[in-house]
Order: C-alpha cells, then sequence, then structure tokens
C-alpha cells in the first residue's frame, strides 16, 4: 500500500499540510444563525434561547436587539451567547418583539463591529437587521454607495442592506425593503426590526433556510432551524419561501408577498450534509434521515471487510450508524469528542504532534486496537485534519483504516454563506480519489457518489445547490475569498460591545408618523379603484 508522508516534498499537498490548522479545525464553517419574536412579552429571553439553539452556526459573536415602544435596545459581544449574556443584559432588553444573531467571523475578522445584529437610524426611524447568507455583488453596491457618499462602519455585506433600505425614495417602509431586496445578488435569510414590526425576508434562490413556527399564545417565530422552535416549545409551520417576505405588524398583522419575480430554488444541500442539527428539519426535510441514508449509500457504493464502524464526532455519526446498519458490522464509538476545548489553547514549548486534533478527539484503543476500521467523516477540505486522524487510529492500534466521507470530494469555493477556503486549498481540487487516499494514509478512502446523492433527492435534485461539488453555480461567482484576503480594508475597532439603545427623535416618530398616513392614503386610494 503506497502513502505519501505530509512532509514529503512529493506530496501535491505538502504546502497546504504545511500550514497545519490555520483556522480551528479543517471544516466549512457557516457564517451565521438568524431568530426572530414578535409578539411575547419575554422576547429577549426566547431569543437567547433560540440562540442557544443555533450556537453550532457561529461561536465568534452574538446580538439581540428588542423592541420596545419607540426604542430599539441592542446588546450585541464577542464569544459564545452563553458568554455574551447575562441576567442584567438580558434585563436591559424589553419588549415584546426581538431579532437575534449568532456569527462565525471570517478569518483574521474578528471584529466586534461585524457582530450582529446592526442597528441603524434613519430618517423614518430606527432599524436592526440580522443576515445569514453572503452577497455576491457586495462590493459593487459598496462602491456605489461610497461614490454616493455613504460611510461604512463595518466590513460585513450586511451593512449596505441597511445603506440601500435608507436610500431608497420608495415608500412605505416595506416598499423601501423590497427596492432593497431587488438590488442584492446572492444569499441572504434576513430579519428585520422596526418600533412596530418584525420582517423575515429569503433570497428568491432559498440558498439558506429560514423557517417559521408560532407558540401556544400566537407569538411568531422565525429561525434558521427548527431546532430553535423546538427548545422554545413553537411549533414548526412552515419554511419562509424563497423570494417570500413576511411582515408581521402591530397593527395590520400577518402579510406574505413574493419579492421578485419567480427563479430556480437552490437550497444549500451541505446544510443536510454539515452544518444543521440532525434533529432539524431544513428545506422540509429531515437531516437525521438525510445522512444516515448518505451512510447507507455509502456502505453499498464503497464496500469493505472490516470489523468496526465508527464515526468522526459529532457530524459524521449520524453517516457511520447508517453505513453499519446496511453492511451488518457493529457502530462502536472510537473517537470522543472534547466538548470543553476552547477557542485557544497554549502548546507546551515541547511540541506535542498533532495537537490541535488531539485537543478535540481521543481514540478508544478498546474499540480500535487490532481491527480493521472504518471511519465516516461528513466532507473533506484540506485534507489535514483527516491525515491525523488516520495517524490518530493506526497509532491506537487500528491494523487497517478506511475512510468513508458522507458527501461527494468538495472541488470549489462557496460563495453564499460559507466561509471556505480558495479552491486551490481543497485537496479535491488537485488530488483525485486515489492520490488523496495516499496523501491521507488510509487503506482506502471513498466518496458518497454526486449522481446518488441527487438520486436521493429525487425530482428535487434541481432545486438544491450542490455548486461546490459541481461547478454549477446558480448565481454568477466573484471572487469573494480573494477579496476578504486582499482588497478589504480590515477594520480594527475594540470596544467593550455594543449595548444601548436607538430612540426615535420626535422629528423621526413625526416623519413615521406621516409616512404611515401617506401609507394608509394610498392604500384607501388603491382599494377604491382611483389610479394615480
Ligand atoms: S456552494 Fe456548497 S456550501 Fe455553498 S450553497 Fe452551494 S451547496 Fe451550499
Amino acid at each position: 500500500m503506497e502513502w505519501l508522508s505530509p512532509t514529503d516534498s512529493a506530496n501535491p499537498m505538502e504546502k497546504w499540510l504545511q500550514r497545519g490548522d490555520e483556522r480551528e479545525g479543517d471544516a466549512w464553517r457557516e457564517e451565521c444563525g438568524v431568530v426572530a419574536i414578535f409578539g411575547d412579552p419575554e422576547a429577549s429571553r426566547l431569543c437567547y434561547l433560540s440562540l442557544h439553539a443555533l450556537q453550532h452556526r457561529g461561536q465568534e459573536g452574538a446580538g439581540i436587539v428588542t423592541a420596545n415602544e419607540h426604542t430599539l435596545h441592542a446588546v450585541t459581544g464577542m464569544g459564545l451567547v452563553s458568554e455574551v449574556f447575562d441576567e442584567n443584559k438580558l434585563k436591559k432588553l424589553p419588549g415584546s418583539s426581538a431579532i437575534g444573531h449568532v456569527r462565525y467571523a471570517t478569518a483574521g475578522a474578528s471584529v466586534l463591529k461585524n457582530v450582529q445584529p446592526f442597528v441603524a437610524g434613519y430618517r423614518f426611524g430606527s432599524l436592526a437587521v440580522a443576515h445569514n447568507g453572503n452577497l455576491v455583488n457586495y462590493s459593487e453596491l459598496r462602491a456605489m454607495l461610497e461614490e454616493n457618499g455613504s460611510i461604512f462602519n463595518t466590513s460585513s455585506d450586511t451593512e449596505v442592506i441597511l445603506h440601500l433600505i435608507a436610500i431608497s425614495k420608495k415608500r412605505p417602509f416595506v416598499a423601501r425593503l423590497v427596492d432593497a431586496c431587488e438590488q442584492l445578488e446572492g444569499a441572504y435569510s434576513l430579519v428585520f426590526l422596526s418600533e412596530d414590526k418584525v420582517v423575515a425576508v429569503r433570497d428568491p434562490h432559498g440558498f439558506r433556510p429560514l423557517v417559521m413556527g408560532r407558540k401556544s399564545n400566537g407569538a411568531y417565530v422565525f429561525a434558521s432551524e427548527t431546532c430553535a422552535l423546538d427548545l422554545i416549545e413553537a411549533k414548526y409551520e412552515r419554511e419562509v419561501q424563497p423570494g417570500e417576505m413576511i411582515v408581521i405588524d402591530k397593527t395590520e398583522g400577518f402579510t406574505s408577498s413574493c419579492l421578485m419575480p419567480r427563479t430556480e430554488r437552490k437550497a444549500c444541500i451541505f446544510e443536510h450534509i454539515y452544518f444543521a442539527l440532525p434533529n432539524s428539519i431544513v428545506f422540509g426535510r429531515s437531516v437525521y434521515g438525510s445522512r444516515y441514508a448518505y451512510g447507507q449509500i455509502l456502505a453499498e457504493t464503497a464496500p469493505v471487510e472490516c470489523d468496526v464502524v465508527i464515526a468522526v464526532p459529532d457530524s459524521g455519526v449520524v453517516a457511520a450508524l447508517g453505513y453499519a446498519d446496511r453492511a451488518k458490522v457493529p457502530f462502536q464509538q472510537g473517537l470522543i469528542r472534547s466538548h470543553y476545548v476552547g477557542r485557544t489553547f497554549i502548546e507546551p514549548s515541547q511540541k506535542i504532534r498533532d495537537f490541535g486534533v488531539k485537543l478535540k478527539l481521543a481514540p478508544v484503543a478498546e474499540v480500535l486496537k487490532g481491527k480493521r476500521v472504518v471511519v465516516i467523516d461528513d466532507s473533506i477540505v484540506r485534507g489535514t485534519t483527516s491525515i491525523k486522524i488516520v495517524r490518530l487510529l493506526k497509532e491506537a492500534g487500528a491494523t487497517e483504516v478506511h475512510m468513508r466521507i458522507a458527501s461527494p470530494p468538495i472541488t470549489g469555493s462557496c460563495y453564499y454563506g460559507v466561509d471556505t477556503p480558495s479552491k486551490e486549498e481543497l485537496i479535491s481540487y488537485r488530488l483525485n480519489v486515489e492520490d488523496t487516499r495516499k496523501v491521507l494514509g488510509a487503506d482506502s478512502l471513498a466518496f458518497l457518489p454526486l449522481e446518488r446523492l441527487r438520486g436521493m433527492l429525487g425530482d428535487e435534485a434541481p432545486k438544491f445547490c450542490d455548486a461546490c461539488f459541481s461547478g454549477n453555480y446558480a448565481v454568477p461567482p466573484r471572487d469573494l475569498t480573494k477579496l476578504k484576503e486582499e482588497t478589504m480594508k480590515p477594520v480594527q475597532i475594540v470596544n467593550e460591545g455594543f449595548e444601548g439603545k436607538i430612540e426615535a427623535t420626535p422629528e423621526e416618530a413625526k416623519a413615521a408618523e406621516q409616512e404611515a398616513l401617506a401609507a394608509q392614503k394610498e392604500a384607501e386610494a388603491a382599494s377604491a379603484g382611483v389610479v394615480a
């Protein structure tokens, strides 16, 4: 069996492998989770709990904004939800409506100013926004806005949305939102909060998930995943449809409208492979069910003589159960994940090999010693972590290590809300399966075939984005990775977090009232059949 050492100069991945785990781990990162609550006196607490349920979607920062009377109250901070909020902070967030956000910051940009929700005051009042996704035309929009005098406070694409709303000439407020959203290209699941409304919007392709639920007291809940609804005992009602804008207004109640011309739906299949929790329903499908089926398919398409099936926890576990079931081989816990690893650890001065991965994953010799092991992982990005896992398993006594990957080979970057390396860094962009196996040091390697993944989705397959495997990008990509690393000026602002309120001035409140009056007149004129 031929293997290549990571330090071998003949190893085509050597340059990348020597860089090691520059980011924590070697996985793709979801950039955000969003929540909105409308009509519950405990809105901020429900928002806080929902953000806990979505913590896996972002661990770098969190924030909540509530609306009370004519005032928006905000608390944001760096760190986990439990680190940002305490009893005192939640007491500073009164009101019956709220939006919240958890964020994964892109490399080198863990800047507090970028932690959402963003809050802005403009001539018609105050507005907060939380965003999951990525705008592919961000740089053009920002350049256009800067040309027209806009000043930006952050390096986040979400800020352009607020500027577009502020400069829109449309009225009323909802028309301005539509006007702004029509200029956006790419992926966005957005929740907005004004003094009297919560708005939920999804881009026409529906790349990122967004669901709606109700509590028994009638309160509306919007969230990235259903696991957030479950925790606060809200009943899942439906997805916010691609291209749909739902407005919940204190006086006008619930309205739904289709924003933009219907286009092809492109839900991110990676949500099912890796990002979402297995207890969530995403895009109307059970994540657990999907992952179990991926494992079963792998057992059919890449069988191998083995004694035990193990998983790289946590996201490989359900697929491993599916593999074990179909292969009729016992599933065991051969790797134990530590759930207490912080973001930084001080390495001993005498370097320990594979220190980072050993901190997170501990092999169980009892399960592995003298065994032929199938190990299931959700995906391979650069390959750096997979090399270490294979080595850990062999050092713990496994006689053979067969890697099975519950996704097709990743050959392209994502431009729709996932922080990804450039494609040159992706091991499957550079190497075929056999060469990848040699680099990993595994005895065999197999991926989930793309055609079987599509086959599993059946008639719905064209409604899912699989661009990072197939190269079929529904919205033409711009080189965002390059933009992030080279072009964007870093915003280095350090402060203790935003905590405060934005109150409407008497002039703003008056302008908002006038606007509401004008909107009412327009609506009356329309219903009376008057054509302006
Ligand atoms: S490119 Fe990949 S990660 Fe990005 S939206 Fe499409 S399937 Fe999801």
